[in-house]
């Protein structure tokens, strides 16, 4: 094997013992949850955000692949992921759809449409925090690694940012030294957003090498899983 490969292979082998073990830590946490009444979310739900959907597919990389299906495919193992920690979780859609009021005609109606019946969730789901699932891309091809952006209005928002950035670096993505950025008014569901409030963008479908592993499932699954443990951490903090 060459050695990227075999550090790949370790890479993969000690994410696994890391996932198993924090499996049987959390079957044990909720097996005295459930004698003590108490569990790692309390009241508060993880509304899951799938980014796009239906006419407005997102990013497109150079194969072709739509953003969009990458998103929804995220979110459904992070909610999965989430469900198994004993956390609370929500989704803003299931399906490959536009969430737009039937009113909506024009392509730019039902993405306004779309955005505000979002944010109408983020504030019905309460309380909540709110994680956006997103890919990136950049006329620069060799730009890779995950990202995570934060809402401006709540310091609770850079906390989860942090948290979610800092466990994908430890246990999925060792190289990536990107930092979490605050998010301006390009991302109206983070800028405008009352509560907790993060938007991951997962990688780069401008890069041919990582597009390959988002739509990788088993690359999913370990991202997503960084994911959810760096949320479990902060809600446990
Ligand atoms: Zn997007």
């Amino acid at each position: 094997m060459r050695k990227k490969a075999r550090l790949q292979m370790a890479a993969a082998v000690l994410l696994l013992l890391i996932g198993f073990s924090y499996f049987l830590y959390t079957f044990h946490a909720a097996n005295i949850a459930s004698s003590e009444s108490t569990d790692p979310s309390g009241d508060i739900t993880v509304l899951i955000d799938a980014g796009h959907g239906g006419v407005d597919g997102g990013a497109v990389a150079g194969d072709g692949t739509e953003e969009k299906y990458i998103n929804l495919q995220i979110a459904e193992l992070l909610q999965k992921q989430l469900d198994a920690m004993g956390v609370k979780t929500a989704m803003t859609r299931t399906t490959d759809d536009s969430i737009h009021d039937s009113s909506a005609q024009t392509i730019r109606e039902k993405k306004v449409s779309d955005i505000h019946n979002r944010m109408r969730m983020m504030e019905e789901t309460d309380p909540c925090i709110f994680v956006s699932i997103h890919q990136n891309k950049y006329s620069d091809s060799s730009l890779h690694g995950t990202q995570v952006f934060y809402s401006p209005n709540t310091t609770a928002s850079a906390q989860l940012a942090q948290s979610i950035q800092t466990s994908v670096h430890t246990l999925l993505q060792p190289e990536n030294e990107r930092e979490i950025k605050k998010s301006g008014n390009s991302i109206y569901l983070l800028y405008y957003a009352k509560k907790p409030a993060v938007l991951v963008e997962c990688g780069f479908l401008s890069n041919a090498e990582e597009t390959a592993n988002l739509k990788d499932e088993t690359y999913q699954k370990q991202l997503s899983f960084c994911i959810a443990a760096g949320i479990l951490e902060y809600l446990n903090a």
